[in-house]
């Protein structure tokens, strides 16, 4: 195996996970296997218990694990299907070096950072490999900037890593930002070779050097950096700010032939320019689509611009899949308790509530909900957003006055979402996520079994506790609520929809996590099909 190691300097937010992403694209094209993975230098074990606030959206693999969003982006721009393996954090690290001690398998040595973190980083790569023994390219984002100090056990672990399995196999790669200084009308190369000094005190020489800048990197900045740097001319790649979307990345890293150079340095022999005509297609349908829709996205942490990461994706992949541009119109729930749901989102074409915990803006959401069905507005829920449309039906069609789910009223008489303990009469309701892919049974003749091509069973990955209550599914359904979809396990409603409106479906799980520029998910594709029918009626 080779190994590409994608390090990040100067300042945070540069697109590192993108720019390694699109090598995974780029090397993927040529017709290499490519695996993609992320080390977080963090201590929580992992991102699962960290606020949206913090890190953005947790994205779930289909192993069950909560990770980074960076896996989000390598699962959209490679065909990998990642695993819990994948996304390394120094909580896991020390969690593991300290449970070894605690057993004594360090045979009463002292425990120390060097060897036996770094030993434990290490052996994590070494795992990843035999692991998965047809791959011809890992790539392992490092987070944080060079220089912090919480990354640096992971730098020096790389360190030894190459020395171990051979130089002439490992490429690093490390991003950093060239500043345009407005004023003096210049871009600046001081703090790139101060990163790359930095690096090189850790005792690594990076091969690659990718320049984000805003405006192009002029021949004279390029020889400068080459020089200050000790790396070739050529190696020194500029990545400009895209003008569109993030699916230009590798169009735009290919202009410095990256991957040719990644392959050279790696020895991989001949391998063909990669064939991107379909990834280009994709890109001219996002930028240059013949129709529009409006979708109200409404949720909760609304004004963070990573807190649906993979909702905002798999939307623009619909949308190019129909050839139009979702306009986004992201709505803070609680706007629609203060000002009703015709006031805040009566224009749009489709209304789509994401999931979420905790209960600011339930109300607001169940309002969404009810405008969307009364006023055949087309409608996608999302695990909470299911269950939001399960609990607007209960009240307003069956009559179940207050209706809810116990997650936001312990007390409620009808509890038509609850925690399946409850549903079991189990006392302890420490219960556990659901997390991960299962499989479900979807029945024929549904909106769902069309949207999927009929076929019998599903995979999908789920994050969430509460269920949809099986004491209140009669009722539900006399009432003309359909359940499309069930756990083929537990018999768990998975997806509801209803008839005699354009498009009203919830689902229990998330699609978000498993749409990609040309494959978009058939629940998106079918929303923002719907969302377009609406639009131009
Ligand atoms: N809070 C809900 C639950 O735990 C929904 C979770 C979600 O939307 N991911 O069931």
């Amino acid at each position: 195996m080779k190994y590409i190691f994608v390090t990040g300097g100067v300042v945070s937010s540069l697109g590192k996970g993108l720019a390694a992403a699109s090598i995974g694209t780029l090397l993927e094209h040529r017709g290499l296997t490519t695996l993609m993975q992320k080390f977080d230098p963090y201590l929580n074990v992992d991102p699962g218990t960290m606020s949206p606030y913090q890190h953005g959206e947790v994205y779930v693999l289909d192993d069950g694990a909560e990770t980074d969003l960076d896996l989000g982006h390598y699962e959209r721009f490679t065909s990998g299907v990642l695993s819990r393996m994948n996304n390394l954090t120094s909580g896991q690290v020390f969690d593991s070096v300290i449970k070894k001690e605690r057993r004594g398998e360090y045979l009463g040595k002292t425990v120390q950072f060097i060897p036996h973190v770094t030993d434990e980083i290490k052996s994590r790569m070494h795992q990843v490999t035999v692991d998965n023994p047809d791959t011809d390219v890992l790539i392992t984002e490092i987070g944080g900037t060079v220089g912090d100090m919480e990354g640096l056990l992971f730098i020096e672990a790389l360190r030894q890593f190459a020395l171990e399995v051979g130089k002439e196999n490992v490429c690093f790669i490390h991003v950093t930002l060239l500043p345009y200084i407005k004023a003096a009308g210049e871009v600046k190369t001081k703090p790139t070779q101060q990163s790359v000094a930095k690096l090189r005190e850790l005792g690594i020489q990076p091969d690659i050097i990718i320049c984000r800048t805003e405006a192009d990197l002029d021949e004279d900045n390029r020889k400068k950096i080459a020089m200050f740097c000790n790396v070739e001319r050529k190696n020194v790649v500029a990545f400009r700010d895209v003008a569109h979307t993030i699916y230009e990345c590798p169009l735009d890293l290919r202009r410095d032939k990256i991957d040719r150079l990644v392959v050279d340095k790696l020895g991989l022999g001949h391998t063909p320019s990669p064939a991107l005509e379909e990834w280009e297609k994709f890109v001219q349908r996002v930028i240059h689509p013949k129709h529009k829709v409006t979708i109200a996205v409404a949720g909760k942490y609304i004004e963070l611009q990573d807190a649906y990461k993979s909702i905002y994706e798999s939307l623009i992949h619909a949308g190019a899949h129909h050839d139009t541009k979702v306009q986004i119109v992201r709505v803070e729930a609680e706007a629609i308790e203060d000002h009703g749901a015709k006031a805040v989102i009566g224009d749009v074409d489709g209304i789509l509530v994401p999931g979420g915990f905790g209960d600011r803006g339930i109300e607001g959401k169940i309002l969404a909900s009810k405008y969307a069905r009364e006023n055949k507005i087309p409608y996608l829920g999302i695990c909470l957003g299911m269950q939001i449309a399960t609990i607007e039906y209960a009240r307003n069609i069956c009559g179940l006055k207050d209706a809810n789910s116990t997650e936001f009223n312990k007390n409620t008489k009808y509890p038509v979402i609850c925690l399946q303990e409850e549903q079991k009469g189990v006392e302890d309701m420490g219960a556990t996520m659901r997390l991960g892919s299962c499989e479900s049974i979807l029945f024929t003749g549904t909106k769902a079994a069309d949207l999927y091509d009929n076929v019998d069973r599903i995979h999908e990955r789920h994050r969430h506790r509460y269920e949809l209550n099986s004491d209140y599914q009669d009722r539900l359904q006399e009432a003309g609520l359909v359940i499309s979809s069930v756990s083929a396990e537990e018999g768990l409603v998975e997806i509801i929809e209803l008839p005699n409106h354009p498009f009203y479906l919830g689902a229990q799980f998330h699609p978000e996590f498993q749409s990609k520029p040309n494959h978009p998910h058939p629940l998106f594709s079918g929303f923002v099909a719907a969302a377009l029918t609406r639009s131009q009626l």
